[in-house]
């Protein structure tokens, strides 16, 4: 098995959901299996930081023409270095970019991408949802080539990526090879404006340990005082849905799913939020989720732990009300 990680950065950092492709790659094979491939004009930092995880080495793939993402670049640069080193599987982050260029990648290659996996079975099989998240689907990858795989952000622990040394031969730092992929200007069709500059995010819902998430059962701003009290009294940020965001009621910045923030917090405590796919995306992969909902059939409980069939204008203040005598 030779399987290959494409990691995707921001900033100059790798970003965490390559991270949660990696511990998906960890359930193809085993880390000395596994190379990591960082793309661009500027890759050593990366590199060095892809290398300190369990993989069997790096690939830097680096060329001027690879300075700022365009869908002809990479894919260009990729087939190039797939061709030369013929994985068995490749595996992305299912991120906008990579939903971009990786299908076009892989039919260069006589290749489908199957995206947006959310689970890997032996075989391997590969679970996608279906029918917003309705029905899950079984693919299986057949005939000659790589399989391309792209995983759903969430889907997937980063934390499990820990190097041991049952995982990693060598866990200060993997190979590093470099190369160098024949690019010419008149490849690439595109030419990048300037990036788009996110405003900077004062909420790092991100590395949350604990977060209280509110959803549209709160029915008004006015009403947002209770779970911010729930928030307080268990020392959590405070999220939200989408519709509580787009309200204006809370800041952007504190909204959960795949328009918004990714979470893995190990609380995450879901009021009276339905637990539509886009918002699950963002949060499944906390350790604990608790729902508090008066649909016993919302999707919600699907992902729950524990779930609280209710009003949450009753339930919110008693479990205060309780957080509170328990501390004394
Ligand atoms: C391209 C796209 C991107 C999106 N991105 C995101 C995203 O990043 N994040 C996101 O969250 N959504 C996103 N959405 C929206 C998503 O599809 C849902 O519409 C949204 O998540 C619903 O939010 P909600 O659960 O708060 O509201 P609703 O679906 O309206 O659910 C409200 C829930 O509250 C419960 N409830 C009502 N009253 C009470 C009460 N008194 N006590 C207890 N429970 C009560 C109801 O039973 C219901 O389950 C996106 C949609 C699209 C199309």
């Amino acid at each position: 098995m030779s399987v290959f990680l494409v990691l995707e950065q921001s900033g100059g950092k790798v970003k965490r959901v390559s991270w949660e492709a990696l511990a998906a790659a960890h359930r193809l094979a085993p880390a000395q299996e596994i190379t990591a491939v960082v793309i661009g004009a500027e890759t050593e930092a990366l590199a060095a930081e892809a290398a300190a995880k369990p993989v069997g080495k790096v690939v830097r793939v680096k060329h001027p023409l690879l300075k700022t993402y365009t869908a002809d670049g990479f894919s260009l640069a990729l087939h190039q270095l797939f061709q030369s080193q013929s994985p068995t599987h490749v595996v992305f982050p299912h991120t906008y970019q990579v939903r971009d260029y990786a299908p076009a990648l892989a039919c260069r290659m006589g290749q489908v991408l199957i995206g947006d996996v959310t689970g890997i079975e032996d075989g391997p099989i590969f679970t996608r949802q279906l029918l917003q998240g309705r029905l899950n689907g079984s693919y299986r990858h057949s005939g000659n080539g790589p399989c391309f795989v792209s995983v759903q952000a969430g889907a997937f622990r980063a934390d499990s990526n820990i190097a041991t040394p049952e995982t990693h031969d060598n866990a200060a730092s993997a190979p590093i090879e470099l190369f160098t992929p024949a690019l010419d200007p008149s490849q690439i069709r595109t030419k990048p404006g300037e990036p788009y500059r996110e405003s900077a995010q004062t909420v790092d819902l991100g590395s949350a340990q604990r977060i209280v998430s509110v959803g549209r059962g709160i029915k008004g701003a006015e009403n947002l005082p209770l779970v911010e009290a729930l928030a307080g009294a268990l020392g959590a940020e405070l999220a939200a849905s989408r519709p509580i965001c787009d309200n204006g009621w809370l800041p952007m910045e504190r909204q959960v799913g795949s328009s918004g923030q990714t979470v893995s917090p190990k609380l995450y405590l879901a009021v009276g939020i339905s637990g539509a796919i886009q918002h699950l995306v963002g949060m499944k992969g906390s350790k604990t989720i608790v729902a508090i909902n008066k649909d016993a059939e919302a999707p919600i409980f699907e992902v729950a732990d524990y779930g609280i069939v209710g009003d949450l204008f009753q339930i919110v203040p008693a479990l205060v009300e309780e957080i509170q005598k328990a501390k004394g």
